[in-house]
């Protein structure tokens, strides 16, 4: 959530903040704002409620600030509406500050400071923290201010500081919110995620939970929670810059789901090793396999619906029970989860507040814990026992699409390896299976060259208020999945049921002419779901079926169709050819609907806070 960006160098200041933020866009935010040490060492604050256009507009009324060191922030508002006085930076006495995160004990530390002569402009939770620095600094001493200060808050944060004394240095620190550290020639950075600065460099310092850095002309220097200096490893990100850029797309969501064939692919590739998927690399040998009693998946939104695709692939091929649980609920239902029990959390930032704490606490209790996620350098890919790194390259666009791919990607070889360590299946079925999943990116190519189809069935949900999902077994999985896209990026008010569980209620829903979209694709329970169908036909749904190339639905059932074309792949692997339909669907929804799918309202892509 939120961005942060800093800079001290020879460059325009002002120019490389802004042009961070926009890179930061897609995290989702409110409202922007930069400052920068201009001249006379005074610090110039430019912010604002709203996107960087309206910032942009700003820095030219107010005029731009001139210099070369300084901070932003793109908000998502927690404490205090979205407004001029709320955005970032926050400056009180000698300090400036941009904040991301939550401090839980704000309002105490308030009436701390307040009854230390401070006065509060924000309403913010955030502000505490500039007063609570400036509180602490004496003797031209910036260092202990921030240890003190941080010895006092709870809750999350990421930080860039600015003292006022100090006009060639940026301070940072961080707990529970990501913060990097971009290392130039000459030049450095401060960000929430690498793709801000890529352009500048590809090397970067991971800031760990308690660390702190400070910028100055003879380049970044690290220190722990009590101040004392350490050495950090610079490492080299892998992404390059076009990979961060539409690249002639309108947008990013775009852009995505069309990399999937491709990332689909590269992830097999990176797990499959002579024919069959091989985790011993990652620690995951078929003896701890054979150890394990239970599965839980914890994690949230989208990749929750990957976990369910998950849970059906392992279940069926492996015989192995596995839960599916919402990290949120997860983490404070005190779930019975321990030795024997291998937990994987799933998440595309590897940032996802709620998922970690699940991981955390499952670890605590002694269970085995396998994180998927899509970036390396994350909290989760660091503290989870072994991690499956899925390789989507940067995911910008706010609704996930190519992550989720991946991450269903990569469950599906779990569940063939599993089943095989268990004996369930032999090196020949192993194979077999592999070499089906292989055929799947060609698939997911044949459904995304429907987009026109997909956009037609767009079309006819323009006037559309509420609609409704059905599907049984992994379809169902999808359209829970399917909905949630769609309910992101259009506001379009929808419900995913199991096919068989509407008639126990929600079928009181169904009037003339809601849409209902039908995902067919299992061929053992077509039928069923057939009958599902016609049962809401009958109410007078207006019913639009997803389905495999050639199925026949009997008269009137169906009043649109759209047939995908899965070749001669197994049913169990359609749900990835069938995604990117779904994804599409919602994606020329949103357009149609004149919102921007790349930034949904009220959204924010890596979700921080809990
Ligand atoms: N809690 C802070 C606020 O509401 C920071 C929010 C953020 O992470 O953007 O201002």
């Amino acid at each position: 959530m939120c961005g942060i960006v800093g800079y001290l160098g020879r460059r325009d200041c002002t120019d490389v903040l802004m042009d961070g933020l926009e890179k930061l866009e897609y995290r989702g935010y409110d409202s922007a704002g930069i400052a920068v040490f201009e001249e006379n060492n005074s610090i110039k604050t430019v912010k604002t409620r709203g996107k960087l256009t309206a910032m942009k507009e700003k820095l030219t009324v107010e005029g731009k600030p001139l210099g070369h060191c300084g901070i932003g922030h793109t908000r998502w508002a927690t404490h205090g509406e979205p407004s001029d006085v709320n955005s970032h930076p926050h400056s009180n006495g000698r300090v400036t500050i941009v904040h991301n995160g939550i401090i839980e004990n704000y309002a105490e530390l308030k009436e701390f400071l307040t009854d230390k002569g401070y006065k509060f402009l924000s309403q913010t939770d955030s502000e505490v923290v500039a007063c609570l620095l400036d509180y602490y600094y004496s003797e031209r001493n910036p260092l202990r201010a921030i240890t003190e200060t941080l010895k006092e808050l709870r809750g999350s944060y990421a930080l860039g500081i600015l003292f006022k004394d100090f006009p060639d240095r940026v301070y940072a620190a961080r707990r529970g919110s990501p913060l990097i550290v971009g290392v130039g020639e000459d030049e450095s950075f401060i960000e929430s995620d690498i793709p801000a600065f890529l352009k500048y460099t590809k090397n970067y310092a991971i800031l760990e939970d308690d660390e702190i850095v400070c910028l100055d002309n003879n380049g970044e220097h690290f220190f722990d929670v009590h101040g004392t200096p350490i050495q950090k490893e610079i490492q080299t990100a892998e992404w390059d810059v076009e990979q961060a850029q539409k690249c002639g797309y309108p947008h990013f969501m775009l852009k995505e789901i069309h990399e999937q064939p491709e990332v689909v692919k590269k992830t097999i590739d990176s797990i499959v090793k002579d024919g069959v998927p091989d985790f011993s690399g990652i620690g995951l040998t078929d003896d701890m396999i054979r150890g394990f009693h239970r599965v839980f998946i914890v994690a949230c939104g989208t990749a929750m619906h990957a976990g369910i695709v998950g849970r059906y692939a392992i279940e069926k091929l492996a015989r192995l029970p596995v839960t599916v649980e919402i990290a949120s609920e997860f983490r404070y239902m005190d779930p019975i989860v321990g030795e024997g029990d291998l937990v994987i959390v799933v998440s595309q930032s590897g940032e996802t507040a709620d998922t970690k704490a699940g991981l955390e606490l499952a670890k605590t209790r002694g269970a085995k814990t396998l994180a998927i996620v899509n970036v390396k350098y994350s909290a989760i890919a660091r503290e989870a026992d072994m991690c499956i790194n899925t390789l989507a390259g940067p995911e910008i666009a706010v609704a996930s699409t190519k992550a989720y791919s991946v991450q269903i990607a990569s469950l599906y070889l779990l569940a063939f390896r599993f089943a095989y360590a268990r004996g369930i299946i032999l090196e020949d079925e192993l194979k077999r299976l592999t070499a089906q999943l292989y055929k799947t990116p060609k698939a997911i190519q044949d459904a995304i060259d429907q987009s026109s189809q997909c956009q037609f069935i767009a079309s006819q949900l323009i006037n559309t208020e509420t609609l409704f999902f059905i599907g049984r077994g992994f379809d169902y999985a999808l359209s829970l999945e399917g909905s949630l896209k769609l309910k992101e990026i259009t506001y379009i008010h929808s419900e995913a049921y199991a096919a068989g569980e509407l008639k126990h209620g929600t079928i009181s829903l169904i009037e003339q002419n809601i849409p209902v979209i039908t995902v067919a694709t299992q061929k053992h329970i077509l039928e069923k779901t057939i009958s599902n169908m016609e049962e809401v036909k009958a109410r007078g749904a207006y019913i639009i079926a997803l389905c495999r190339k050639g199925t026949a639905f009997a008269g009137k059932t169906v009043d649109l169709k759209l047939e995908l074309d899965f070749g001669d792949i197994d049913d169990m692997f359609v749900p990835l050819p069938t995604v990117c339909a779904l994804q599409l669907i919602a994606y020329y929804s949103s357009v149609l609907r004149g919102n921007d799918p790349d930034k949904p309202r009220n959204l924010a892509k890596s979700v921080t806070t809990e």
